[in-house]
């Protein structure tokens, strides 16, 4: 079993979450997506960890600044998507759709999920229930569509949807508060509270199931492409 720490990072500006994730049985260590430094430092001596690795989901800036220093001070290895090897700062070991990576002993699973980013993967430890979805998923919103079609984001959407609906996911940033307005019914309301309640507590939104997420996120909960491409545009 992996415990999982969000990091606040970037606060108040872009709001991004990097996570360290500690096997709980070996103590093996990695932090994914470390924005910047500082914080994801201030987080490793509070709990005494020297992660092994950093884990990227993806080669945007605000997910990997922290790479290369962190690589320097704990001597981590970067693991990454394969499409990132030789983009992403610091990358030593690159990963293919379906390949599996061992934190100690707590396996991860990687899913190519294209559509916000070209190469984007996220990380998914099946025995944990827990995903990572980087900027594919957020809490009630998905990621813009900076290099890839929505045809690439619905299939990576799908294979979210696949996943069991108590799988846990943590997304990239915390943008919850602003799908808020949009939730509707009884399943809406029980989600805003819960992301309220949350929040008021200085507490991440995250995280949700994908349960949860699919009867509330608009994007989740369309039936086919031509409805996911109206929303999109809307
Ligand atoms: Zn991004
Ligand atoms: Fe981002």
């Amino acid at each position: 079993m992996i415990k999982i720490t969000p990091i606040l990072c970037r606060a108040g500006t872009m709001d991004n979450y990097a996570y360290l994730l500690t096997d709980e049985k070996t103590g093996v260590s990695a932090v994914l997506d470390p924005s910047e430094t500082a914080p994801v430092v201030a987080e490793c001596a509070a709990q005494n960890i020297c992660p092994t690795y950093i884990f990227n989901t993806h080669h945007h800036f605000d997910h990997v600044e922290g790479n290369r220093e962190l690589k320097e001070k704990y001597n981590a290895r970067v693991v990454v998507g394969e499409g990132d090897v030789n983009i992403i700062p610091g990358a030593d070991i690159g990963l293919a759709d379906g390949q599996t990576f061992d934190l100690g002993d707590s396996r991860a699973q990687v899913i190519r999920a294209d559509g916000h980013a070209a190469g984007h993967i996220l990380w998914y430890f099946p025995d944990d229930k827990a995903l990572f979805t980087g900027d594919v998923l957020f809490n009630l919103a998905i990621g813009g569509l900076f290099e890839g079609t929505p045809a690439q984001m619905w299939e990576s959407l799908q294979k979210i949807k696949d996943l069991p609906d108590d799988t846990l996911f943590y997304p990239g940033h915390e943008y919850a508060v602003y799908g808020l307005g949009g939730l509707r019914g009884e399943a809406g309301q029980k989600y805003a509270r819960k992301v309220l309640s949350r929040r008021e507590r200085g507490l991440p939104a995250a995280p949700f199931s994908l349960g949860e997420e699919k009867l509330c996120n608009p994007y989740l909960a369309c039936r086919d492409f031509s409805e996911f491409c109206q929303i999109i545009n809307s």
